[in-house]
């Protein structure tokens, strides 16, 4: 028998265990997983609040990446599955503490219709002209990486970075962009500018593309759940083996020893064939240290950033007071400590009773530092505070709930995709161990599904076909 330990109980080690499965009931291997926390799912938590959906993590997962509904669809959660409410979706950025529409056609930072961004007071006419200009920008051969602050500089100027790149990108990373790698983070917009040079040119000539295979109508931007996206860990665990996952349980240390991994946790110690560390990068470091220093170091050069998310609910004459769309961003040149708020009641209708407006607002990184020590109350003060600056919202909440989320989220700097590079060839020197979780290929659920998904399977096949296999 195969014993195979999970390190982490977020959707990365669940997708992991769930992978497991089959070959546990066919009798190939055995799992075990820890988790520090009471509760599996990591940052997967909703809470049902007064009749509202209230997503303290994420709240859906971009539709184009399949792994999250395929798994949802396994489980049986296919008809559970709600898009989001395209027919509203319209995102506001705070400009000189105005709310400016982002113009229709704009793909990203891309313009790829004329008229819409020609008369949006989202830019000045400086941008303006660099956009039309940008249709001429010549094929770029690249030379390594760079940030994506650098490379949306290069197309457009600063003020896109600054007004869209950027608040975009920490919606998603909790960072910046000038410390994003662009091969990393929009490996697409890299790859158009080495094959057209211009990303103006290279986004219509896809869309061209698109619209002539389009025979079925657009799939929804975000997909989720019904209830939550904590509905697809109440799903899924119940399906795993029960005796194999243990909570409460750190695991304080991770030893390899002639082809054998050890595992400490508590008082107690344990040996495996394989292990699967389902963690963010940097805690992931901190346990292999003794096993590979160098491991262990490019995985600390992995940065996270903190976040935290408030909501707020609010009765209808509130709701009906807001403006239309999916909800805004905020540039850092506008400096508020909020970047970002949803209006969810609009994203994803069922969230919310038609009397209510539900707000989910966002700090990240350097931002979320800044308030990370003071009490609920107060963090939700100064969210009240921006709210009346920037929406004229003087209302008070009827509830309003706090999560602090200490580095979480992934950054994917400069280089990443090389240091990525350099870690498979160390980790090739140790047969046993797979990584999976949101500092490596992809910060989203779908992709975090996929790295635990495909960390199942790197073992099963290196311990299948191993001597380990023959002699357990
Ligand atoms: C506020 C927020 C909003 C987000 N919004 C979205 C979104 O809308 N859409 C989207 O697709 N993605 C979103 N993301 C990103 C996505 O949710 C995460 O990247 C993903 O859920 C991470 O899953 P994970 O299992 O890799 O890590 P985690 O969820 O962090 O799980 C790791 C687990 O390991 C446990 N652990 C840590 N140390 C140990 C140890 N020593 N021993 C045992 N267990 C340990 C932790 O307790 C935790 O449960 C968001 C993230 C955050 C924080």
């Amino acid at each position: 028998m195969i014993r195979i330990a999970i390190i982490g109980g977020g959707i990365s080690g669940l997708a992991a265990a769930f992978a497991l499965e089959e070959s546990r009931r066919a009798g190939v291997i055995e799992y075990t997983l820890y988790e520090s926390s009471p509760q599996l799912g990591g940052v997967l938590r909703t809470e049902h609040i007064d009749g509202c959906v209230v997503e303290a993590g994420p709240d859906s997962f971009i539709s184009e990446k399949p792994w999250a509904a395929d798994l949802c669809r396994t489980l049986g959660l296919g008809d559970q599955l709600i898009g989001s409410n395209d027919a509203d979706r319209k995102t506001y950025i705070l400009v000189r503490g105005r709310l400016i529409p982002m113009p229709d056609g704009l793909m990203f930072m891309v313009p790829t219709k004329i008229l819409p961004t020609g008369f949006s007071p989202l830019f000045s006419w400086g941008t303006k002209l660099r956009m039309a200009g940008e249709l001429f920008h010549p094929p770029h051969s690249a030379n390594g990486d760079e940030s994506v602050a650098s490379m949306v500089d290069r197309h457009y100027g600063p003020e896109m970075v600054d007004r869209l790149a950027d608040p975009l990108l920490s919606g998603v990373y909790g960072g910046e962009a000038s410390n994003l790698s662009v091969r990393a983070v929009l490996p697409r917009f890299a790859e158009m500018e080495r094959n057209h040079g211009s990303l103006g040119r290279a986004m219509l000539a896809a869309r061209k593309k698109m619209r002539a295979a389009a025979s079925k109508p657009t799939p929804p931007l975000f997909t989720s759940l019904k209830n939550g996206m904590q509905q697809l860990v109440e799903t899924l665990v119940p399906r795993l083996n029960q005796t194999s996952l243990l909570t409460n349980t750190a695991v304080q240390s991770i030893q390899a020893e002639g082809g054998a991994w050890h595992i400490t946790a508590g008082a107690q110690s344990a040996g495996f064939d394989g292990v699967i560390v389902a963690l963010p990068a940097n805690a992931a470091a901190k346990l292999l240290s003794s096993c590979s220093p160098d491991l262990s170091a490019e995985l600390s050069g992995i940065g996270y950033s903190s976040s935290i998310t408030v909501v707020l609910a609010y009765d209808r004459r509130v709701r009906q007071s807001l403006p239309a769309g999916f909800g805004f961003l905020v540039p850092r040149s506008e400096g508020k400590q909020l970047l970002a708020a949803t209006f969810v009641h609009n994203k994803f209708p069922h969230r919310a009773p038609e009397d209510r407006a539900l707000l989910r607002c966002f700090f990240a990184g350097s931002n979320a530092e800044k308030v990370w020590q003071l009490s609920g109350d107060a963090i939700i003060a100064i969210v009240r505070n921006e709210l009346q600056q920037i929406l004229g919202l003087r209302a008070v909440p009827s509830f309003a709930r706090v999560y602090k989320w200490k580095a979480a989220m992934a950054q994917y700097g400069v280089g990443h995709l090389e240091r990525l590079d350099r870690m498979a060839r160390l980790r090739a020197q140790l047969p046993g161990l797979a990584l999976a979780g949101n500092g490596y290929r992809g910060i989203g659920v779908p992709d975090c599904i996929r790295s635990g998904q495909d960390a199942a399977k790197e073992i099963l096949t290196v311990r299948t076909s191993s001597p380990a296999s023959q002699t357990a």
